[in-house]
């Protein structure tokens, strides 16, 4: 995960000033809702960061349009990269608070080109609870479900 913290106060995050045109950034596509821009870490080549236009903090703060703009030009762009770095894989990344790995405070997806042994590596360790507690995970999510 990156260590990068954008140290910037609310309201003048790294990705609100680059949105500005305060920062430059190398550009790869913009919309109404989102631009599309190289990540300066370039995990591998081709890696782009897609953010929302308006500061949103996380996923739980963008509008159902935001979320939906975001993923399609996530799509868009991972089009381009597969058309253009025909890496073998890709990842979306979209993290969500400290302890979630976010480290610039303003929504954002990572389109990550993937190669084999790329170094990339995301610990996935498997409860495997009984089907009665996946039940009752169930039903506490459902209860508070909000209205699609
Ligand atoms: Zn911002």
């Amino acid at each position: 995960m990156p260590k990068f913290v954008d140290p910037s106060p609310p309201g003048h995050c790294i990705f609100c000033r680059l949105v500005a045109g305060e920062i430059p950034a190398a550009r790869v596509a913009e919309d109404a809702l989102t631009i599309a821009f190289m990540d300066l870490g370039q995990v591998n080549p081709g890696h782009v960061l897609v953010a929302t236009r308006r500061h949103a903090e996380n996923l739980y703060d963008v509008t159902p349009a935001e979320a939906g703009a975001a993923l399609k030009m996530a799509q868009r762009v991972a089009l381009a990269v597969r058309d253009a770095f025909a890496p073998p894989g890709l990842t979306i990344l979209q993290a969500n608070g400290r302890e979630g790995d976010q480290t610039v405070m303003h929504f954002h997806l990572h389109v990550v080109p993937r190669h084999a042994d790329d170094g990339i590596a995301l610990s996935w360790p498997r409860k495997e609870p009984p089907a009665d507690v996946l039940q009752d995970y169930a039903a506490r999510l459902r209860a508070t479900l909000p209205a699609g």
